[in-house]
């Protein structure tokens, strides 16, 4: 079965949302599509001297509450209907946790795993170069996304602050600490999908405390969930994955001792009592919270008539297709849907950019406490349009989102 393309996956979620809003139809046809887009082939000297020349994208979705933001990838089937649906979902996000931003989302075709670190700091720094001119503190500030990092970003700040001949922090977020970086920033996606999830349990009558969790992918996203879940919430974690396969454990994970495991053998197979399992299989567990870590499009109208979970929290970005997101509604799972669950990244890279501006720098629980107070509202207004329309979560976040976009539109006279 071929995938569904995300870029007509995004389109086609926008679309049920303008019906259901009854969205004004010139309002629409901006939001369909992107403002602005950048493709660039730019050359880098690999290790044994050649020469190998990348390809990449930077796409600005729209900018109608303020500078746009959003990740650059680094990955070997990256296209730009990729990034075009993360540059969109990037903007209903930002407009969802009333951020005063608008959304973006980058990518280089390339493999970083077959990269040596000296490949990957030339092909960051050349891409930066490459897409100087279209992004900066005020107008379009990226962030690590899949397979991008801190030291990454430390590269990209570099390379941009030496064009601009000053330090330029505010330009890109998910800086290491030492160089501009937020306290809270590593773990802040994952976290922010800790508070939804307390606040879904609340909703759904489930106890967390014992609760059955499986995590899928264990990046950076998917290990913090899992070490989150279990020692904010009590989970036990009986799941996780990455792309080399999965692990179960009736007992429950330690899940600082799998990340142990996959920073030494490079994945959590092999993990020592554990049983293998398949990618597909841990999608279907009998558990109570599954939480999508990894890449989209991964339940489908085939697997959804078959997940168990009471709760889909979904941290990665697009993970549900729209026929799937249909078959869970009507099955009465609690889908925590991605622009709203995977915002505390962005809410923190948003702080970061405010204590970048501020020149001074706020305690990790001065972040944590104003996470938490972002993440818990924007639940809170997605859950209560939710029930006030008869709609499903997603289709209430895109409606809060959607509006709240379209009247910044209104409001500049646009339309
Ligand atoms: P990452 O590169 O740190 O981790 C990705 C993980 O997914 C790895 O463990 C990888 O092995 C696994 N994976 C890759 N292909 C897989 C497959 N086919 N099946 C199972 N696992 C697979 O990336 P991340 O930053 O943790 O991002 C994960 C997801 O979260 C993405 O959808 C990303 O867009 C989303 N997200 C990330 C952030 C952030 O702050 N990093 C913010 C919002 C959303």
């Amino acid at each position: 079965m071929t995938k569904p393309n995300p870029f007509e996956v995004a389109q086609r979620q926008l679309d049920e949302c303008a019906e259901i809003i009854k969205l004004d139809p010139d309002v629409h046809a901006i939001l369909r599509v992107p403002m602005r887009e950048l493709h660039v082939s730019f050359p880098v000297r690999m290790d044994d001297g050649t020469i190998r020349v990348f390809q990449g994208f930077r796409v600005q979705y729209n900018d109608a509450l303020g500078p746009t933001k959003g990740g650059i990838r680094f990955h070997p089937e990256e296209t730009i209907d990729t990034v075009r649906a993360l540059a969109a979902w990037m903007t209903w996000k930002c407009a969802l946790l009333g951020l005063p931003l608008g959304g973006g989302k980058g990518g280089v075709v390339c493999d970083p795993k077959q990269m040596s670190q000296g490949e990957l700091e030339r092909l960051s720094r050349a891409y930066i170069r490459a897409i100087y001119q279209f992004i900066g503190p005020d107008k379009d500030i990226p962030a690590p996304d899949v397979y991008t990092n801190s030291q990454i970003m430390a590269w990209m700040m570099d390379e941009y602050s030496k064009i601009a001949g000053k330090n330029q922090f505010g330009v890109i977020t998910g800086k290491p600490i030492a160089v501009g970086g937020s306290v809270g920033r590593g773990d802040a996606t994952a976290r922010g999908g800790i508070y939804v999830l307390r606040e879904a349990a609340k909703e759904c009558g489930i106890d967390l405390e014992g609760a059955t969790v499986a995590v899928q992918g264990y990046g950076n996203v998917g290990y913090y969930a899992a070490y989150l879940a279990k020692s904010l919430l009590g989970c036990r974690i009986v799941a996780v994955s990455d792309s080399k396969g999965g692990i179960f454990s009736k007992e429950g994970l330690e899940p600082e001792a799998v990340r142990e495991h996959k920073a030494n053998t490079k994945s959590v197979v092999g993990f020592p009592n554990t049983e293998a399992i398949s990618n597909e299989e841990l999608l279907e567990l009998e558990v109570d919270v599954l939480i999508p870590a990894a890449l989209e499009n991964v339940i489908t109208e085939k697997n959804a008539p078959n997940i168990k979970a009471k709760i889909v929290a979904e941290l990665a970005n697009g993970p549900t297709t729209p026929d799937a997101d249909r078959i869970l509604y009507e099955k009465g799972v609690h889908v925590i849907p991605d622009i709203l669950c995977n915002a505390g990244g962005v809410t923190v890279s948003y702080f970061e950019m405010v204590q970048n501006f501020y020149m001074y720098y706020w305690d990790e629980e001065e972040v944590h406490e104003r996470l938490d107070r972002k993440m818990t509202a924007a639940y809170r207004s997605v859950l209560n349009t939710s029930k006030k329309y008869k709609i499903n979560m997603r289709q209430a976040a895109y409606a809060v989102a959607v509006e709240r976009v379209a009247e910044a539109m209104k409001l500049r006279g646009w339309v």
